[in-house]
C-alpha cells in the first residue's frame, strides 16, 4: 500500500489522533455542484478494516477520557472552537464548494457549529444529577450520570459542520469517545473540523472520523460489538434500518430523519411576514434543508393574493454559483439529488397546475452545475405525491383550505412530524395549532426552518425515534443515568 500523506486536497482518515490512509487505497473524489470542473478534494473510500481501527482507538481511550473532569473535557472544546472561530471563510468556503449552499449561509452555519462547541463546553460544568430523599434516614441517594462508551455518528450531507459538530460535542462532553462517518458528499468540509478537533489536542482515539460508502462504514458502525451507541441523521430508509441493526444488538440508538414541512395563512396573517417566511423556509440551501417548508396550507379568503404575491416573489430569486456576492440560491447538491427533484417535478406537473419554475436551468455557467428553478404548485390536493413525500429541493405546494380545522388536518396528514408554522394574528389560532400540530417544532409566525442550539431539536412520528439533540437535551441519549444509594 502506498503511504499517503494528508494535503490541501486530499483527506485521510483520521484515527487515533492521526491521519491515516485507507487500506483500500482507494478515494473519492468530490466537485463543486455549482462547477463541476472545480475540484474540492477526495476523501478516503474506506474497508472495514479501517473502520474497526477507529473503534478500537475509541475503545482504548474511552476510560481514560470518561475519568477526565468534565471541566477538562470542555477545555478541549473550547478549544476547538476558538480554531474553528479562526478557521471559519475556509471552512465555509469549503462548504459552499463541497455542497452548494451560499457563502452566507454557509458562514452562518460554521459560526453556528462555533456557539455548539461552546456552549456543550460550558455544559461540563453544569449539574449532572438529583439528590432524591431516601426513606433511610442514615442513606444518602443521589443520581449521576455515566456515558454510553463509544459513539457512532452518522450524518448527512446538508449540515457538514453543524450537525457533525452538535452530535460529537454533546457525545465527548458527556464523556463518550466518537467514530464518525460524514455524508460522502460533504466529507472534505467535515475533514476540516477534524483538524480543528485535532488541533485542539484531545488525546489519541477520542474522537475518530472515517470515510467511505455507507452501505459499509455506516452500516459497520451499527453493527460492530463495540459501537454503544448511534446517533444518526439521514434518510428515513437509511435511519430505520440502522435503528433496526441497533436494536437487534441492544445498542441504544437516536434517528433524526425526513420532514414535510407545513406552513399554515390564515385568513388574518400579515401575508407579506409570511410570504418572506415561506420563501426563506422553503427554498433556502436549494430546499435541502430537513425542516425546509414544502406545504403551504393557505385560507381561501387571502389564497389568491398569496398567491400572486409568493410568485412574484420566487421569480425574482437570483441562482447560482453561492461563492458569487448576490446570489441568494446555489445548486442541488449533486446531480442525482438534482434528477430526484425534477422527477418530483414532472409528478408535480400531473397532480397539480405549475405557477413557476418547473426545469433545471441551462445555458452558460448554469451548464456547469447542478440547477434548478425554484418552483411553486397549485391546486394540489393532500394524497398528491409531492404531498406526502420528502423532495429535498425548492419546490412548493400550494393548498386551499376553508378554515382551522381543515388546514389542521391537512398539516397533519402525513407520515412526517418534524416543523411546522403558522402565519396569524389571532391568539386562539395559535393555541389550536400549538395544541394540535403533530410536530416537534411549532413556530408561530415565523419559518418552519431554524433551531435555536440551546432548544431541543427532534420530530415526532416518523420523523425522529423521538429522544432530542442538542441543548441539555441531548444528555438523555448520550448518557444513561445512574442511581446512587450510599449508606
Ligand atoms: P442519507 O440517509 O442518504 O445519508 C445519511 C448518512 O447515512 C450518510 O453519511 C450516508 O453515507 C449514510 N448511509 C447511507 N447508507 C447507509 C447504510 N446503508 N447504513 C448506514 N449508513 C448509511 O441522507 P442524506 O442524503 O445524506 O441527507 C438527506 C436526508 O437527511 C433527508 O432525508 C433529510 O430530511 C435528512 N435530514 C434530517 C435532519 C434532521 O435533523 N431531522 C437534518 C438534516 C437532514
Amino acid at each position: 500500500m502506498a503511504v499517503q500523506t494528508q494535503t490541501e486536497n486530499n483527506f485521510l482518515n483520521y484515527v487515533n489522533g492521526e491521519w491515516v490512509g485507507s487500506d483500500t487505497n482507494e478515494t473519492i473524489i468530490n466537485k463543486n455542484p455549482a462547477n463541476t470542473e472545480d475540484v474540492v478534494g477526495q476523501v478516503q473510500k474506506s474497508s472495514r478494516d479501517d473502520l474497526n481501527k477507529a473503534v478500537s482507538a475509541a475503545n482504548t481511550a474511552r476510560n481514560s477520557w470518561r475519568n477526565l473532569a468534565g471541566a477538562q473535557r470542555g477545555q478541549y472544546l473550547f478549544k476547538a472552537a476558538d480554531i474553528l472561530e479562526s478557521r471559519l471563510e475556509e471552512i465555509a468556503e469549503c462548504m459552499t464548494r463541497e455542497m452548494g449552499k451560499t457563502f452566507p449561509e454557509a458562514k452562518g452555519e460554521t459560526a453556528r457549529g462555533v456557539a455548539i462547541l461552546r456552549y456543550y463546553a460550558g455544559e461540563g460544568m453544569r449539574k449532572v444529577g438529583d439528590v432524591i430523599p431516601s426513606s433511610d434516614s442514615e442513606a444518602l441517594m443521589f443520581t449521576t450520570r455515566a456515558p454510553l462508551g463509544v459513539v457512532g455518528v452518522i450524518t448527512p450531507w446538508n449540515f457538514p459542520v453543524a450537525i457533525p459538530v452538535w452530535k460529537t460535542a454533546p457525545a465527548l462532553i458527556y464523556g463518550n469517545t466518537v467514530v464518525l462517518k460524514p455524508a460522502t458528499e460533504a466529507a472534505v468540509t467535515c475533514a476540516k473540523v477534524f483538524e480543528c478537533f485535532e488541533e485542539a489536542g484531545l488525546p489519541a482515539g477520542v474522537v475518530n472520523m472515517v470515510t467511505g460508502p455507507g452501505s459499509i462504514i455506516g452500516q459497520g458502525l451499527a453493527e460492530h460489538p463495540e459501537v454503544n451507541g448511534i446517533t444518526f441523521t439521514g434518510s428515513n430508509i437509511v435511519g430505520k434500518s440502522i435503528g433496526q441493526t441497533a436494536l437487534e444488538r441492544g445498542a441504544k440508538y437516536q434517528l433524526e430523519m425526513g420532514g414535510k414541512n407545513p406552513v399554515i395563512v390564515a385568513d388574518d396573517a400579515d401575508l407579506d411576514l409570511a410570504v418572506e417566511a415561506t420563501i426563506s423556509g422553503g427554498l433556502r440551501s436549494t430546499g435541502q434543508k430537513c425542516t425546509a417548508t414544502s406545504r403551504v396550507i393557505v385560507h381561501s379568503e387571502v389564497y389568491e393574493k398569496f398567491k400572486d404575491k409568493l410568485v412574484s416573489k420566487v421569480k425574482e430569486i437570483s441562482i447560482g454559483d453561492g461563492m458569487k456576492d448576490g446570489i441568494w440560491m446555489g445548486p442541488s447538491v449533486s446531480e442525482s439529488q438534482l434528477n430526484t427533484v425534477l422527477s418530483y417535478i414532472e409528478k408535480g406537473k400531473e397532480e397539480g397546475t405549475l405557477l413557476c419554475g418547473g426545469e433545471r436551468l441551462c445555458g452558460g455557467e448554469y451548464d456547469k452545475g447542478y440547477f434548478v428553478a425554484p418552483t411553486v404548485f397549485d391546486d394540489i390536493t393532500t394524497d398528491a405525491v409531492i404531498a406526502q413525500e420528502e423532495i429535498f429541493g425548492p419546490v412548493l405546494a400550494l393548498m386551499k383550505v376553508e378554515d382551522m380545522e381543515e388546514a389542521i388536518d391537512l398539516a397533519n396528514d402525513v407520515e412526517y412530524g418534524l416543523s411546522a408554522s403558522i402565519f396569524t394574528t389571532n391568539i386562539q389560532k395559535m393555541l389550536s395549532f400549538i395544541n394540535d400540530m403533530d410536530a416537534g417544532l411549532v413556530r408561530i409566525n415565523s419559518e418552519s426552518a431554524g433551531v435555536e442550539l440551546q432548544a431541543p431539536f427532534g420530530g415526532m412520528k416518523q420523523s425522529s425515534s423521538h429522544s432530542r439533540e442538542q441543548g441539555e437535551a441531548a444528555k438523555e441519549f448520550f448518557t444513561a443515568i445512574k442511581t446512587v444509594f450510599v449508606k
